[in-house]
């Protein structure tokens, strides 16, 4: 038998952990966080490359309408203003995103915002059943929003034609008949100045840290070690995958260092072409304006399936597996020394600000 050390164990150095591990050391108990990859910070990871903070698991955006968060990250970094504004390329035609009045202007060459509302009018259609994303998206916008910048990008990132999609995946597609870019509605937008890395070396200042250590590779060692476990991890692969294997998206990052100063101008282009394999080219330093002079860094984000080998980067939170996570839930919840947290723990297409916003709601249950 191995002695009981620590108050908890946290698998996970992402945000969801690093935020627990912070909060229960505040209040005096011992952690030890362990994560299987060799560095801290989870999916908001970023790399100083030349002076350049690289996002090495994809772009990442802070924005939230809630005060209470955004005040609470503040106080482990210092964020840039930053608003959003991203750019389509489609056959090498450039459009502005959100779909705003640039964007109407750049398809059809239209400047009166009623005149706008008539023409996608004109293109919904008027289908009495809407059974797949491809209705879903037509009766919203119209037939050209949704081929030049909806249908390509959405079948790579999903994998499946957009007629085999459910219509669910899309909610809402806001039309903005305003000249605004902001691509976020939210009221707090910023960009780390020093890259979301600086978050976590705040966070676990003075907590025990084990990098490159797998949960699994010794799980009986580790669950001796702590009176509670917080897992963070993929909740299907903590049970065995014993109701079957819940879905996630994958993605691969091609990542070039360039000897030039700019390749295309801005942070994010969305590739939304069927014709082109990957969805995003992102350009690191247009983030923060960071880094050396006459180099870049560029990354191709390609969408992939994801298996069991894969990095899950995205929940496919349709109605199956949504049923298949309920069974892993109930069990997790009957285990009193565990805690499950986070975009895989709770199988949950969250953004930054939601898993700090459950971190906090687990402390304030977990910690009093
Ligand atoms: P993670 O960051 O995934 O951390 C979990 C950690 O657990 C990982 O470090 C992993 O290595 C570790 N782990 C897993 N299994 C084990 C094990 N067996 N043993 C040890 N360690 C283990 N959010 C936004 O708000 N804005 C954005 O613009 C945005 N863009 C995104 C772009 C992409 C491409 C992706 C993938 C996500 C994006 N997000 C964005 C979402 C954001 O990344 C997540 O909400 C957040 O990082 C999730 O934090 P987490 O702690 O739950 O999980």
């Amino acid at each position: 038998m191995f002695e009981v050390m620590y108050d908890y164990l946290i698998v996970g150095a992402g945000i969801y952990g690093s935020v627990f591990a912070y909060e229960a050391a505040k209040r005096g108990k011992t952690c030890l966080v362990i994560d299987k990859r060799n560095h801290i910070g989870g999916n908001m990871y970023t790399e100083r490359v030349h002076g350049i903070n690289v996002h090495k698991y994809g772009p990442h955006i802070f924005h939230t309408n809630d005060e209470k968060i955004w005040n609470y990250i503040n106080k482990f970094t210092s964020f840039n203003q930053f608003v959003y504004n991203p750019v389509a390329n489609y056959e090498d035609r450039l459009y502005n995103l959100p779909f705003n009045m640039h964007t109407f202007y750049q398809l059809w060459g239209i400047k009166d915002p009623n005149l706008v509302l008539d023409k996608i009018n004109e293109q919904k259609g008027n289908a009495e059943v809407i059974s797949n994303l491809e209705e879903q998206a037509i009766s919203m916008v119209g037939s050209d929003i949704y081929e030049v910048l909806i249908k390509g990008y959405t079948e790579k990132q999903w994998g499946k034609k957009c007629n085999e999609l459910p219509k669910s995946i899309i909610k809402r597609l806001p039309v903005r008949l305003t000249f605004n870019n902001n691509y976020f509605n939210d009221k707090f937008q910023g960009m780390p100045a020093n890259g979301y890395t600086d978050i976590f070396i705040n966070l676990l200042k003075g907590i025990e840290v084990r990098l490159a250590t797998d949960y699994f590779g010794n799980r009986d060692y580790f669950n001796s070690l702590a009176r509670k476990i917080v897992y963070t991890g993929p909740i299907d692969k903590f049970f065995d995958y014993k109701y079957g294997q819940l879905e996630y998206r994958s993605l691969e990052f091609e990542t070039n260092v360039l000897n030039m100063n700019n390749y295309q101008g801005i942070y994010v282009m969305n590739y939304t072409s069927s014709k082109i394999p990957y969805t995003r080219v992102i350009e690191h330093k247009h983030f923060d304006n960071n880094g050396d002079e006459g180099i870049t860094i560029v990354t191709k984000e390609h969408p992939k399936t994801g298996t069991i080998n894969t990095e899950p980067y995205y929940p496919v939170n349709d109605e199956k597996n949504n049923k298949i996570f309920l069974q892993y839930r109930k069990e997790s919840e009957m285990l009193h020394n565990v805690i499950m947290g986070g975009r895989l723990g709770e199988y949950k297409y969250y953004d930054m600000h939601q898993v700090i916003a459950s971190a906090l709601n687990m402390v304030s249950k977990e910690l009093l």
